[in-house]
């Protein structure tokens, strides 16, 4: 059956190399917030150019905004055929209380990595968008909001942790080995 799955991640923990291994290993569409909001700056959309205020300061935009942009994805076949990974989405509990209205969701990952393992993963990568001060305003966006919308999927009892911290391999194992059991138990 189609895996449909929300992995959550401070920025800096791998998702994006686990997110590209879980694709590939579970054959779900990969819908990340951030890309898709990149590619709509990047082709100059109206939503592009209000995404990327908020973007360039390392802030969340508008819950109505974001699920409207999911709930148009979601609607695209391949998502009923072959199930998703939600990625970047929800980062709030309005965002995870819209999409569970929307869709079924199987389950929820969160890649742990703490903060000053990410805090210096990201200083040492040096890109353009990170800067302490962008660096210190999604860690501090994670913590308010996202933090709590993993609480929320756990209260769900939809929820499993992995130690992100390791070779990408052995993590991706911890990740196939958790999700499995999850799914296989349903
Ligand atoms: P990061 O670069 O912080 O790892 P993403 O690539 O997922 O994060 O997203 C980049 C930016 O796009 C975020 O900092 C935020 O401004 C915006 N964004 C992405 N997803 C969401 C969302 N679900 N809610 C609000 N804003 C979002």
């Amino acid at each position: 059956m189609a895996a449909r799955l929300v992995i959550f991640g401070r920025q800096g923990a791998g998702k994006g190399t686990q997110c590209e291994f879980l694709t590939r290993h579970y054959g779900a569409v990969h819908i990340s917030t951030g890309d898709m909001l990149r590619a709509a700056a990047a082709s100059g959309t109206d939503l592009g150019i209000r995404a990327k205020s908020y973007m360039d300061t390392g802030q969340l935009l508008p819950d109505d905004v974001m699920v409207g942009v999911v709930q148009e994805r979601l609607e695209l076949p391949d998502v009923a055929e072959l199930g998703f990974l939600l990625d970047g989405f929800p980062r709030t509990v309005p965002q995870a209380e819209a999409l569970c209205a929307l869709v079924e969701v199987d389950l929820a990952v969160n890649l742990d990595v703490a903060e000053d393992v990410v805090r210096d993963r990201m200083l040492a990568r040096g890109r353009a968008d990170d800067t302490p001060e962008i660096i210190g305003e999604r860690l501090a966006a994670y913590a308010a909001q996202t933090v709590p919308t993993i609480a929320w999927f756990a209260q769900q009892d939809r929820l499993v942790t992995i130690d992100g911290v390791g070779e990408p391999s052995e993590v991706s194992n911890r990740l196939t080995a958790a999700i499995d059991a999850r799914l296989g138990a349903q």
